[in-house]
């Protein structure tokens, strides 16, 4: 049985993100979704609760796919669920180079036993970011094509609760 963990921000899961898990899911017999928490960036949407919520019910129907929390290391949470492997999803040249150094310390952390996995998304995701559809949020301008419809309507209720703040 061979489980990856696929860790990232996911603030919010774009439609790159789920087609990076489609495919780690045909080619694994299971995924872990690990939303990392980090104390640094203190600027996300929506909290790791609502991430939480918002994934796990876009995949409940996947009995392949788990979705899971933590402020650990991905090496460790890693280790922790025994995955064989971290996923991660390469866009661009400047992804990259981050990800190189990225899987490098990773490997070194981990005393060389958790490896990285790069996939590339489908050429229609490859351009979608989570920053830019936090933007394209901002601007009000339909989210249909870069999210699914739930997180899309998760989006629009985040947007209106922040403007009704102001
Ligand atoms: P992080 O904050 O760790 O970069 P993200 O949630 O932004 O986490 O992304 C998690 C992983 O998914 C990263 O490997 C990132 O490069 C990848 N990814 C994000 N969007 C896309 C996309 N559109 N196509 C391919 N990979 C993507």
């Amino acid at each position: 049985m061979t489980r990856v963990l696929y860790p990232g921000s996911f603030d919010p899961i774009t439609k790159g993100h789920m087609n990076i898990i489609n495919q780690a899911s045909d080619l694994f017999d299971e995924v872990v979704i690990a939303i990392l928490k980090n104390p640094y960036k203190n600027n996300s949407l929506f909290t790791v609760e609502e991430r939480m919520d918002m994934i796990s019910n876009l995949y409940s129907r996947m009995n392949n796919i788990k979705v899971i929390s933590s402020s650990r290391a991905a090496v460790d949470v890693a280790l922790l669920h025994e995955c064989k492997a971290i996923i991660r999803g390469l866009r661009s040249l400047s992804d990259y180079d981050y990800e190189v150094q990225l899987q490098q310390i990773n490997k070194d952390m981990s005393n060389d036993r958790i490896n990285t996995i790069c996939l590339f998304a489908d050429k229609e995701y490859q351009f979608i970011s989570s920053s830019m559809v936090k933007e394209v949020m901002r601007l009000g301008k339909d989210l249909s094509k870069y999210v699914d419809p739930s997180i899309e309507k998760s989006m629009i209720l985040k947007r209106k609760d922040i403007y009704d703040r102001f």
